[in-house]
């Protein structure tokens, strides 16, 4: 069996593509290593953006997203976001996403960092858990064919055309190939590989970026990792923008305010950070706001204070810390969102289109996965390349799976994770420099050198979630070298990455970063 289209992952890119494609009545299937609507998508909580009110304008829009991007970001491919995020709207509005109205019944908008008008629209503070819900029901009336709980472990590339994927099924264990004209990666970002110190789920550490490089796809800027401010403290669950959107100030323990809230985010998250070293506690407040404006507009930080503070937003400020939390970086494709091997599509946050440069405005993510999630219909090409065999992709990884399964190393690699989490978080977080970045390389190479030093304990073919784990652990270890060493390759300070050794911006970095075949180039 050939698909016309194989889509990897279950967010709001994959399924928006999937829907598009399968409109067309393209023969598709999608694989994802979660249930049904498990992705970092339904977290997302602010909104998206779009030009609805006709006293912004597309022109802000541009200049707002390419003033966050830090120069590096791509016009062309900003300008094509920007020109159709009314129409993305629109389109998630007539499928049922549920947006907020104001009383005029249009649909709301509110402010995010960076932003220079009301220019979010959202559903509450569950702007994606609603749009992953919305597009999940399409897909289902769509009758879209989904494979749940199977993970990627490779894709099958010859001579630089993609061909299919082998995957695993995390219930019983067994790998097999897929095979289609067109692969699509919405396998999201790696914000994940900061472990304990990201609004990230566990597995979001970039399986398919890692799996892409591995077959030849060019990364590109990975050093990239956008910190959100506000993450509650000690325990990393993001309280949104939207709470500063609304008016919640940032606040010392003397109540003094020490920033301009809705400054970019890489900005503003230094600031805290920098008091945040000096031992001072830092909160975000919105008592002012009052009980009946947060219940209606932030139900679900509300909900969160309770449940993991014990504390409510009305009554009492909320301890915060920065976080890493979304990720610029990833597989380099152009505007059709094609990689540089043939029929190898990436689309959302594992992809680099250029739409964010150094720095992503918030509400700019929904919106570029859901624009080009479903503009790769109008792109993808069909070929009649792919032979219906059994490609060598399959028994590489049956052995890679069997070897690691025999992995008996006194090693626990639950600990390194951990650990590389930390070192992440302090080493190569939102204050760089070239000894810091290469104590974490040093510590990557330990680790993938030892690799089979460590053990898996379960060797079950039953739900084996610690084998899966630890092929996310071996991917967070090749992502963190990507990202290490493409920040020691930018001398320079740019949005999101700032230099302590290299305070200022360089002319000389004004391009974005490459990573091919564990070399760093500026491209
Ligand atoms: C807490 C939080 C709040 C946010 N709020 C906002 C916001 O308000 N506005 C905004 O614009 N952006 C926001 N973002 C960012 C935004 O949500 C994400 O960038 C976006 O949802 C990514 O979508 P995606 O479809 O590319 O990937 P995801 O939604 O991350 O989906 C990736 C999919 O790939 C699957 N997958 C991964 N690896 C494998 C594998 N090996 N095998 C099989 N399947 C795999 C996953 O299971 C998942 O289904 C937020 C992010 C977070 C974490």
């Amino acid at each position: 069996m050939i698909y016309d289209a194989i889509i990897i992952g279950n967010g709001g890119a994959a399924l928006s593509c999937a829907i598009s494609l399968k409109q067309r009545n393209l023969n598709i299937l999608v694989i994802t290593k979660g249930d049904c609507t498990s992705a970092q998508t339904s977290q997302a909580q602010g909104g998206i953006n779009a030009v609805i009110n006709p006293n912004d304008s597309i022109e802000n829009h541009i200049k707002d997203t390419l003033k966050s991007a830090h120069n590096i970001g791509d016009t062309t491919t900003i300008e094509y976001m920007c020109n159709n995020a009314k129409e993305t709207i629109l389109w998630l509005d007539s499928l049922g996403v549920p947006f907020n109205r104001d009383n005029n019944n249009n649909i709301a908008q509110r402010q995010l960092g960076g932003a220079s008008y009301n220019r979010a629209c959202y559903s509450s503070d569950y702007t994606g858990l609603k749009i992953v819900h919305t597009l999940f029901d399409t897909a289902n009336k769509l009758d879209i064919e989904f494979l749940y709980q199977h993970n990627l472990l490779d894709i099958i590339v010859e001579d630089d055309i993609s061909k299919g994927v082998i995957v695993q099924n995390i219930k019983n264990s067994a790998i097999s190939q897929y095979l289609a004209k067109n692969i699509i990666l919405a396998t999201g970002g790696y914000g994940g590989v900061y472990h304990n110190y990201t609004t990230n789920s566990k597995g979001n550490v970039g399986d398919g970026i890692a799996i892409a490089y591995k077959n030849g796809a060019i990364l590109e800027n990975m050093e990239f990792v956008q910190f959100h401010p506000t993450a509650i403290k000690d325990k990393f669950i993001l309280i949104s923008e939207s709470a500063r959107g609304e008016g919640g100030y940032l606040i010392t323990k003397d109540k003094e305010r020490f920033v301009d809230e809705l400054l970019p985010r890489d900005i503003v998250a230094r600031e805290i950070y920098k008091k945040i070293q000096n031992n001072q506690e830092i909160f975000l407040d919105v008592r002012h706001l009052g009980y009946e404006k947060i219940i209606e507009l932030l139900p679900q930080e509300y909900k969160l204070c309770l449940e993991h503070l014990s504390l409510r937003m009305n009554k009492d400020p909320i301890p915060i810390t920065p976080a890493s939390h979304y990720t610029m970086g990833g597989i380099k494709a152009n505007q059709s969102l094609q990689t540089n091997i043939k029929f190898l599509y990436a689309v959302g946050e594992c992809s680099n289109i250029g739409v964010h440069g150094a720095n992503r405005l918030g509400g700019n993510s929904l919106l570029e996965i859901i624009t080009f999630g479903k503009a790769i219909a109008d792109n993808i090409t069909t070929n009649n390349i792919v032979i219906d065999k059994e490609y060598p992709q399959l028994s590489k990884a049956k052995k890679d799976i069997n070897s690691i399964l025999n992995y008996n190393g006194d090693k626990n690699f639950y600990t390194q994770r951990d650990r590389l989490g930390e070192i992440m978080f302090q080493n190569v977080g939102l204050f760089r420099e070239e000894s810091k970045l290469k104590k974490a390389l040093t510590f990557i190479n330990e680790n993938i050198t030892n690799l089979n030093k460590f053990k898996i304990e379960d060797k079950s073919t039953i739900y084996n979630t610690n084998l899966k784990d630890f092929l996310e652990f071996r991917n967070s270890l090749y992502i963190s070298k990507a990202i290490v060493l493409s920040a020691l390759k930018r001398e320079e300070s740019r949005g999101s990455h700032y230099r302590e050794d290299y305070p200022n911006s360089s002319k000389l970095f004004e391009n974005t970063t490459l990573y091919i075949k564990e070399e760093v180039v500026n491209g």
